[in-house]
């Protein structure tokens, strides 16, 4: 064993062949492909949508928009929506 002086504020007895340098590397690639770090980025990418629809509150923007500057129905403005979702889903 050999006191190495660089771990943690008072340093510790690490084994006689250790390479600080090298450890520190190791510890660093620990650190940055834990299953922590690996789930973080899973949940991040499926919670993407795969789907381009348009969200609740753009539908209600749009229903109020094309029923009262177009005179459309609700059904109307529905319908065309509904065709607008297919599109953007086939893109
Ligand atoms: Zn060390």
């Amino acid at each position: 064993m050999k006191w190495c002086p660089n771990h943690g504020k008072t340093g510790c007895y690490m084994p006689a062949d250790h390479n600080h340098d090298a450890w520190v590397k190791e510890k660093e690639a620990k650190n940055q492909g834990g299953s922590k770090r690996r789930n973080k980025r899973d949940t991040s990418n499926t919670s993407s949508p795969k789907t381009l629809k348009l969200q609740a509150k753009h539908r209600a923007a749009l229903t109020s928009h094309l029923t009262t500057k177009f005179a459309m129905t609700d059904d109307d403005v529905a319908e065309f929506l509904n065709e607008v979702d297919e599109s953007l889903v086939k893109e």
